[in-house]
């Protein structure tokens, strides 16, 4: 099959691989599409704390269930699936809290073993939601990024009538400020760049003397971070959902705003298996419209060109299809 992968930082090359074979309570997935995001650009570029190679990325899959393994049902074949990235052990303290994606023994599709950037992946059947029918696949695969997003807005405890700043206006910050919407919040993003604008029912370019309940940083930028502590109400949650550069975490942190203002700050980092339930009843129902974020249709062997798309932040949600059944593939817009 042919496959994208890593095997040191700083590149990547498309090869042709074996098709692998599902192991006990395992299935052999045909990728319909992957979703392409930011964190696949650092991790063939920079990599990143949880890969291990050599690996073939993708962490946003959806596809066709056509192999089982031992102690897989019959039934299960040929089901139209979306996969969990994670694999947990189910038994630690995160795992026991519903937490699982900080399980201590956490394996995530794309980072410790094969991902959807391949004609096939692998994939263990508790880990797949089935897809509604009717529900395209294009739909189906941002259910990961909003997934995501949704973990971050419980973290940020938000509730029905607050407001919600978003720092960022890329695809994370479209998912967040719809799935807040969806929450009964009133969301702003903030975002300089005003050809982004579009992609938002309220946005500004600055934050300006706006306050916020909840703040969320969708951007990897201290700068960003700052303003967003700064734009709090008195008792706001400010989420820390996109990663730093190690050097641009320290001093960060004004202790004094958080006293007097009784502010918190908490991680937000992956998901859980039930924010991908949640989030595909979401994108089915159509309480978060997903379809006019797609920017760009890009065949698995143009990735190159895919990724030097999210360099420039030249797209927002970039789909990649390692197969081209006319079911599946309609075309490059934008
Ligand atoms: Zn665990």
């Amino acid at each position: 099959m042919k496959a994208v992968v890593v095997k040191k930082i700083g590149s990547f090359s498309l090869e042709d691989i074996g098709i692998p074979e599902p192991g006990d309570g395992e299935v052999l997935i045909e990728t319909a599409v992957t979703g392409l995001c930011r964190t696949d650009l650092k991790i063939i570029e920079v990599g990143h704390r949880d890969l291990v190679l050599p690996r073939v990325p993708g962490e946003e899959v959806v596809g066709t269930i056509r192999a089982l393994g031992p102690g897989v049902a019959s039934r299960h074949m040929d089901q139209r699936v979306y996969v969990y990235p994670g694999t947990s052990c189910g038994t630690c303290k995160a795992c026991v809290q519903g937490a699982e994606n900080l399980c201590h023994g956490m394996q995530i599709m794309g980072f410790h073993r094969d991902g959807g950037f391949a004609e096939y992946v692998i994939a263990p059947l508790k880990s797949t939601i089935r897809i509604p029918d009717g529900c395209a696949f294009d739909h189906a695969v941002t259910a990961e990024p909003l997934s995501c997003c949704l973990n971050a807005l419980e973290l940020g405890g938000l509730r029905p009538g607050e407001t919600i700043g978003i720092w960022g206006g890329g695809p994370a910050g479209a998912f967040l400020a719809r799935g807040a919407r969806a929450m009964g919040a009133e969301a702003t993003v903030i975002e300089p760049d005003a050809g982004r604008h579009r992609y938002h029912e309220r946005v500004s370019s600055a934050p300006g003397e706006l306050r916020f309940d909840v703040a969320v940083v969708a951007v990897g930028s201290a700068q960003a971070y700052q303003e967003a502590l700064a734009r709090l109400n008195p008792r706001g949650r400010l989420v820390v959902f996109s990663g730093l550069a190690k050097a641009e975490t320290e001093q960060l942190l004004d202790y004094n705003c958080m006293h007097y203002g009784e502010k918190s700050i908490v991680g937000a980092y992956g998901c859980c298996y039930r924010h991908g339930e949640q989030a595909l009843q979401w994108i089915h129902s159509g309480r978060v419209v997903v379809d006019d974020l797609i920017s760009h249709r890009i065949p698995l062997d143009e990735l190159e060109r895919a990724l030097e798309l999210v360099r420039k932040r030249g797209g927002m949600k970039i789909l990649l299809y390692p197969r081209f059944g006319a079911d599946c593939y309609r075309g490059e817009q934008g």
